[in-house]
């Protein structure tokens, strides 16, 4: 610390001095990110303010807005997911919906001020007419002048190449946690398996969207691991959603204590400084969050955010409430 500026300089200290550069780089390794968990909360929020201004204007806030096409009956055993078939939540199965009525939500979307458009379905993978009919919504959603993303679960080489034909132009499937933690959480499908799809989503050349979840019962040594794993994929995710536990009854996940508001905050920050040039998005759990809570995450580096009354099937903060938080913060979509 220079003691007449009080500002926290951080060439006394090799390690912090290469994180706080801010250069975006795929080689980190857990010390660091365990470096930036560990600094003083004033010196963390500073560096990832700083490093935020860098690369983004800290007034603009990306809004994308969520649909489930496909909601319930999945036959992933997903911890935390009230659409899973192994658990009883009272979420009903149904079919994927029309085309027509996703593009009418998505135009509705539109006309609420949302910039990219999300269509989720609960599936372990799509199966080849259900690709069809999705691959037509991508076409219709980005006919209206949107941006697209969808998350279908698992997806083949030719899966990905077709969405990218159809227009996708995001393809979102979260890490969800450490890889240590991971079958804690999950045990019908791998870490790898969603390390290769993610390879396969690049490799087709659409953007990625992939983060994971806070909350769940894991150490801060797992949102270490999360985050180093994040930040050194052979590239970068163009967006990283930090989702907060949302606890609903009938998952394995219900009881779990509630998180600590200063750690999702630091989660979000120590993000922010490990991805630099990525939009991180404060997503799911934002429904139980204070005003004070959010504004944090947004001086922490969070610059997207989910709008909208649910979020696939549990519930967001009303429109009126986010438009009431970016009045008072002084913020604006992002153009
Ligand atoms: S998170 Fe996705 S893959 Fe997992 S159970 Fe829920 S819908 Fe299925």
């Amino acid at each position: 610390m220079d003691e007449r500026t009080h500002s926290p300089v951080p060439a006394a200290n090799p390690v912090l001095a290469r994180c706080l550069f801010g250069a975006v780089r795929q080689d980190w390794s857990r010390a660091e990110v365990q470096a930036l968990f560990d600094l003083p909360f004033p010196d963390l929020i500073f560096h990832a303010q700083r490093i935020h201004r860098e690369n983004f204007d800290p007034r603009e806030v990306q809004i994308s807005t969520l649909l489930s096409i496909k909601t319930g009956g999945c036959p992933e055993d997903c911890a935390y997911c009230p659409q899973s078939a192994h658990y009883g939540t009272g979420v009903a199965a149904d079919k994927l919906m029309d085309v027509a009525a996703v593009v009418n939500e998505a135009r509705a979307a539109k006309a609420a001020g949302a910039s990219r458009f999300c269509m989720g379905a609960a599936w372990r993978s799509p199966k080849e007419r259900d690709l069809d009919r999705v691959c037509a919504m991508v076409e219709g959603v980005r006919a209206l002048g949107l941006e697209t993303c969808a998350t279908l679960g698992m997806l083949t080489a030719p899966q990905a190449a077709r969405l990218k034909s159809a227009g996708l132009d995001y393809y979102n499937h979260n890490l969800d946690t450490s890889p240590e933690f991971y079958g804690e959480i999950i045990s019908t499908r791998t870490y790898q398996d969603r390390l290769d799809t993610l390879d396969r989503v690049r490799a087709a050349g659409i953007h990625v969207c992939c983060g994971g979840i806070v909350g769940m019962g894991e150490g801060r040594d797992d949102r270490i691991g999360m985050i180093a794993t994040l930040a050194s994929l052979p590239a970068h995710p163009e967006s990283v959603p930090i989702n907060l536990l949302v606890r609903v009854e009938g998952t394995p996940l219900a009881a779990k204590e509630t998180f600590d508001p200063l750690e999702f905050v630091r989660t979000i920050a120590v993000a922010r400084i490990a991805m630099p040039a990525s939009v991180v998005r404060l997503s799911a759990g934002r429904e139980g969050m204070s005003d004070e809570t959010q504004a944090l995450c947004i001086l922490a580096g969070a610059n997207s955010i989910f709008y909208g009354p649910k979020l696939l099937t549990t519930p967001n903060p009303a429109q009126a409430r986010d438009s009431s938080l970016f009045d008072k913060l002084g913020l604006v979509p992002m153009r």
